[in-house]
């Protein structure tokens, strides 16, 4: 088969010109005679990798010098329990909005360490849309707030004027940004801690992202485990511990493709583009639809139903056979589910709405 259009969720598809650059590179990184796979971290040669690497994500996101950048191990999963640990004490209140499968699992496991108040509740596993503004309970007392700003499973997203409400509490605001980080320009100073998965919209599984105001470090609860404690990350360049070094490497590389196209606003662009013709195609046909509410409509996951259930499998067959991959929507929402990361060329979008259409005529 040759190289097709992926919409996996994640791990998920990366830029092309990316996966050729590490392909040319593999053997032999930069004349060393070495992959970059087999080099130590703490050669002056990977130095200068990692060194790039975060210097070019400070400036395709633009984030404050007050701000540091750590690299973990144990995705976005295990922020869930650093979160509380790194920010408050056994029996502390933290407010946490519950907008869908990955909010309820950053509560779940806060429930371990502090008191969660349930700021707006979905009111159902998967919610179609955001509870009304007005139904939305702040704790007084809550260190932070936080929040999932993309819910992967349903494809639904917080917007500014839902985020803006949060910012206003003046509370530190906590966002899980697995599934949108780097879509869109955001002003990174409005938050004091963005973390994110990287096998969604930055490179390859194995590492995660962590920006955190500093202000922030240094709280840690006495019993956090070493490496979990952001302080620890942050003194030691990320490298208290062995590093996913090749994962490093990559998502380095996609920092680069991305300030060649011009950085994320110009990004932010094509994925408007792209979200906005397949939603756009979606409504204008009564084959598939759309449950999410309007406003709050992912552009990074799309998930779309057909009329008719019983050719769900025939419409996985046959967009497989077209080259278009991995559109089975997860398990706890059913239906179908195009992942338009940054990586999906718009083509990519252009021949899931072709493919779409041809299928809707055919079995109309
Ligand atoms: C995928 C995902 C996670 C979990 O990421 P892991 O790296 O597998 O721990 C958490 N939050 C969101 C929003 C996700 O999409």
């Amino acid at each position: 088969m040759s190289r097709t259009f992926n919409f996996s969720a994640g791990p998920a598809m990366l830029p092309e010109d990316v996966m050729r650059q590490a392909a040319h590179e593999f053997l032999n990184w930069n004349n060393s005679g070495m992959s970059v796979m087999e080099m130590s971290h703490r050669s002056p040669e990977y130095m200068g990798v990692a060194h790039k690497m975060e210097a070019d994500l400070r400036e395709i996101m633009a984030i404050p010098d007050n701000y540091k950048v750590i690299f973990t191990h144990g995705g976005a999963s295990l922020q869930f329990a650093a979160i509380p640990m790194n920010l408050a004490e056994q029996g502390d209140t933290v407010d946490y909005l519950d907008t869908g499968v990955w909010s309820h699992k950053a509560i779940k496991e806060a429930l371990r360490y502090a008191n969660v108040n349930v700021v707006a509740e979905g009111g159902s596993d998967n919610p179609t849309e955001i509870p009304n503004h007005s139904t939305w309970t702040f704790s007084p007392e809550a260190k932070y707030i936080h929040v999932c700003v993309n819910e992967t499973i349903t494809g639904l997203e917080l917007k500014d004027d839902d985020l803006d409400i949060v910012f206003a509490q003046g509370k530190p605001v906590i966002a899980d940004m697995s599934s949108n980080i780097m879509c869109r320009e955001i002003d990174v100073s409005k938050y004091a801690m963005i973390y994110a998965g990287a096998q969604k919209n930055i490179g390859p599984a194995g590492l995660a992202i962590v920006i955190v105001r500093e202000d922030l470090l240094g709280h840690a609860r006495q019993d956090t485990p070493t490496l979990m404690n952001w302080d620890v990350y942050a003194n030691n360049e990320s490298m208290f511990n062995t590093p996913a070094t090749y994962a490093w490497y990559l998502a380095g590389l996609v920092f680069q493709w991305i300030k060649k196209i011009g950085g994320v606003a110009e990004i932010a662009k094509i994925n408007e583009s792209k979200a906005h013709k397949l939603y756009a195609y979606i409504d204008a046909s009564d084959f598939y639809s759309n449950s999410i509410s309007e406003h709050n409509r992912s552009w990074m996951n799309v998930t779309f139903n057909l009329a008719n259930s019983a050719l769900e499998k025939t419409f996985l067959d046959e967009s497989k056979s077209a080259g278009l991959l991995s559109l089975k929507g997860h398990k706890a929402f059913g239906g179908m589910r195009a992942s338009i990361y940054n990586a999906m060329p718009e083509d990519g979008v252009d021949a899931l709405i072709q493919f779409m259409d041809v299928f809707a005529k055919k079995y109309a």
